[in-house]
């Protein structure tokens, strides 16, 4: 029996007979996969709170039929300054959760680590703009998985857009489309909002909350990510603003 070490996330728990938790993992070497950890729920459970969603976790585990066996289990990072925010906890379990969504069981993304990390150091470094950090961690992470939005230049024709004020954008040319191109039927896209997307595109996730970005251009950023996303990935990924972690 071979044991294996991985320090990973935790992405998703859930309860799995009577004191047990299957969870999800993701580590920057060994991907995302689920492991169970037997009798993690007892009150003298040897794993204690170590499985708390969003926790660096290193552990030791083993091949089992389907679920590795979770053998120990040693915190590394709980994110007490994440977690003295409700803000900033529901942000983070946010981008815990679309990466669930978005990557296959066994899939390695070593990118998409590196970025969750940089936005939870971020998180809880400081918990003022979680949201800002939150929109900042959707771009980027749609990036790395191969679908970078156009946003300076039409993305039908290739013709700067620079000198419109607000143009329009499109899920399905892949960024925004300009007066020439566009059909109407695109939704528009404010120039405040598409100079914000590139301003956040080339910020490292330890600067985003310094950036400057109106409650509006927040709402309409989420609104143009969850329509691009769920037009490249088939589905539902960004949950309205205020609607918490419900769909965990
Ligand atoms: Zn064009």
């Amino acid at each position: 029996m071979a044991l294996e070490k991985a320090t990973v996330f935790v992405i998703r728990k859930v309860n799995f007979k009577d004191s047990d938790y299957v969870v999800t993992l993701f580590g920057r070497e060994s991907g995302k996969f689920a492991g169970i950890a037997k009798g993690a729920r007892k009150l003298e459970s040897k794993f204690g709170g170590v499985f708390d969603l969003l926790n660096l976790v290193r552990v030791v585990f083993y091949q089992g039929s389907g679920l590795e066996f979770i053998s120990e289990a040693e915190l590394i990072e709980n994110w007490e300054g994440i977690r003295s925010s409700g803000e900033a906890i529901d942000a983070g379990l946010r981008c815990a959760r679309i990466i669930n969504k978005l990557l296959e069981e066994g899939q390695r993304e070593m990118r998409a680590y590196d970025l969750l990390k940089e936005t939870l150091l971020s998180l809880d470094e400081s918990q003022v703009r979680a949201r800002v950090v939150e929109l900042g961690f959707y771009l980027k992470l749609f990036r790395n998985l191969g679908y970078r939005p156009k946003l300076r230049e039409c993305a039908s024709c290739g013709r700067s857009v620079e000198d419109e004020g607000s143009v329009r954008f499109s899920p399905e040319a892949g960024g925004v489309v300009c007066s020439g191109c566009s059909t109407k039927k695109e939704f528009p896209v404010s120039g405040g909002l598409r100079k914000v997307l590139i301003k956040l595109s080339a910020t490292p996730q330890a600067g985003v909350q310094r950036l400057k970005v109106t409650e509006n251009q927040l709402q309409e950023g989420f609104s143009l990510l969850d329509r691009f996303g769920e037009f490249h990935f088939g589905q539902k990924l960004i949950p309205r603003a205020g609607s918490g972690t419900e769909l965990m």
